[in-house]
């Protein structure tokens, strides 16, 4: 594996693979079984594998964890190295000091759930993502169902732009309680941790009610709600949307439905989705 710095070199050096296929796993870091699992995927449909490695400032609001975030890159390289990635993209720095003059916004797929709540954070995920497709022009790059509106996002962007890149979406690797696997999970205390579960039974059991004929998704999120209540949190957001517009659905049809939920535990905030119901079968 070729740890490298700088944008041009990983260039040269992929220079000589442009007859492979390459593919591209974005991080920040702070690698978990998660970004395991995209890393094997990637495996799995390429040659080449390129894993970057880079917190990107553009993603985060001044009173977010920029400054905190785990950076354990010894470790993770050491991890990249035994799955077998080719390329360990780290690059110090991206950006000229005063920024990028050249941003991304992608309308109305940022503005709600994650993007109510953490302004032009999605803008910093699209110019960065943008920026490193560029970068390694892979055939393919992984991203996980964990950060779904991103997900939907990256693939909109990718539409729109014409980007030559198979996106490629990974299913959330979870803890053996259910817990979503998260670099932030490690700023959580014993309490947090136990507490920490509910947010996934609160999708089960919006999954389980919706398997068992409730259409309302008003009555879903009540008692998601409740749940979480029972456990001592509060939901930043608890809402049902169509998976592929994210616009929000009010009665569960035909459209494919998704829960989508984020709360605070202490500082440390939490994400996590499932699918309530598939799109319909086409006849
Ligand atoms: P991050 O390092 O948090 O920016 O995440 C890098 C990539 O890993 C993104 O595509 C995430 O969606 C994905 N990811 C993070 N956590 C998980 C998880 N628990 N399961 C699957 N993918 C994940």
């Amino acid at each position: 594996m070729k740890v490298i710095e700088e944008a041009s070199w990983l260039r040269h050096e992929l220079a000589a693979f442009r007859h492979e296929r390459i593919a591209l796993v974005p991080t920040m870091g702070c690698l978990h079984e998660g970004h395991i699992s995209l890393i094997h995927q990637a495996k799995k449909l390429a040659d080449v594998v390129v894993v970057s490695i880079y917190v990107n400032p553009l993603q985060f609001g001044a009173n977010e964890d920029l400054a905190h975030y785990p950076r354990p890159f010894a470790e993770d390289a050491r991890r990249c190295q035994a799955e077998g990635v080719n390329f360990l993209f780290h690059p110090t720095k991206l950006y000229d000091d005063a920024g990028p003059a050249v941003t991304l916004r992608v309308a109305a797929l940022a503005d709600g759930l994650c993007g109510a709540h953490r302004s032009g954070h999605f803008d910093g995920v699209a110019t960065v993502v943008n920026l490193l497709l560029n970068i390694v022009q892979p055939d393919l790059a992984v991203f996980g169902e964990k950060d779904w509106q991103q997900l939907t996002i990256i693939r909109r962007m990718v539409h729109d732009l014409c980007l030559p890149v198979d996106v490629v979406a990974a299913p959330i690797a979870r803890e053996a309680d259910g817990l979503a696997m998260s670099s932030r999970n490690r700023y959580l205390s014993t309490t947090q941790r136990q507490q920490a579960t509910v947010l996934n039974q609160v999708l089960c059991q919006m999954h389980a009610q919706c398997q068992h004929g409730e259409q309302q998704t008003g009555v879903l999120i009540d008692a998601g709600r409740c749940l979480l209540h029972q456990h001592g949190l509060d939901a930043e957001y608890l809402e049902v949307r169509d998976e592929n517009t994210l616009q929000a659905i009010t009665t569960i049809g035909q459209q494919p439905a998704r829960a989508f939920i984020a709360a605070r535990l202490g500082n440390t905030r939490l994400i996590d989705t499932t699918i309530l119901r598939e799109s319909a079968p086409c006849n």
